[in-house]
């Protein structure tokens, strides 16, 4: 056995730090559930071990622990740390007794051991810990829903904080537009939700701030990190203020007269 220890690398966003890296993961167990019930597959396989034989899809060729009627099916788990990170995750996935037959035997600079064998014979179920996942309350604006994510998701994987702080200022920009703001420059825009009491003084300002830093920004003027945290950090206050209280406040007093 040249990989008796069944590493592998997959490429993963790392749970941790949320870079993608390629994780190399080791010391790679089979899983034998306690109890079938709680894993699908298992019943399914043990189902489909006794289905006729003409019911099955002769035509599917993928592995064997993917198909209907595939019958070697297992869960298994190996453990590593991040190349970035260097924290720990586990990872968790289906595959077969063959396949993990053939990794073992596998040479560890095998394309099977570097690419092949994540790529094509698991499925992965999750990590432990799981991933971070980036949402946006349901209460902004659809097209802010779909940039807030990824915006989030480049602060904490450190991308270059004069992107970020760009990011956050289009953002704003967008979210001007949907309070109705669309005539004047951006400052005057600010200005008038502060007049119509949407925005106190102070977020007026940090609003100014960020479109004269976002400004910068754009033009690759050097932004540092604590500045990105920052504006990422006045976003989620100003989302709150103009978007999501009001959505708050209007259900409480639709549920107070109905
Ligand atoms: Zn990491």
């Amino acid at each position: 056995m040249n990989n008796p220890d069944g590493q592998f690398q997959v490429e993963i966003r790392c749970p941790n730090c949320a870079k993608e890296v390629d994780f190399m993961v080791r010391q790679v167990f089979d899983w034998l559930p306690q109890k079938s019930t709680d894993y699908p597959h298992f019943v399914e396989a043990v189902e489909a071990s006794r289905r006729p034989r003409r019911q099955i899809n002769v035509d599917d060729k993928r592995s064997n622990h993917l198909r209907q009627d595939g019958t070697d099916k297992i869960t298994a788990y190996g453990f590593g740390t991040c190349p970035k990170c260097y924290q720990p995750a586990i990872l968790m996935f289906n595959s077969s007794s063959k396949n993990l037959s053939f990794l073992r035997n596998a040479d560890l600079e095998s394309a099977l051991v570097k690419t092949s064998f994540a790529a094509q014979y698991i499925t992965l179920l999750g990590m432990v810990p799981s991933a971070k996942k980036y949402t946006a309350p349901s209460a902004l604006p659809e097209r802010i829903r779909q940039l807030w994510p990824a915006t989030q998701a480049s602060l904490d994987r450190g991308d270059p904080p004069s992107r970020i702080v760009s990011e956050c200022r289009s953002i704003l920009d967008v979210s001007l537009k949907e309070l109705g703001e669309v005539e004047g420059g951006r400052k005057t825009r600010i200005k008038n939700l502060r007049d119509k009491f949407i925005l106190t003084d102070d977020l007026m300002k940090w609003a100014n701030d960020l479109w004269e830093d976002g400004n910068d920004a754009v033009h690759d003027i050097e932004a540092d990190g604590s500045t990105a945290q920052q504006h990422v950090e006045f976003l989620r206050l100003f989302f709150r203020i103009v978007f999501e209280l009001p959505a708050e406040i209007e259900a409480k007093q639709h549920m107070a007269i109905t």
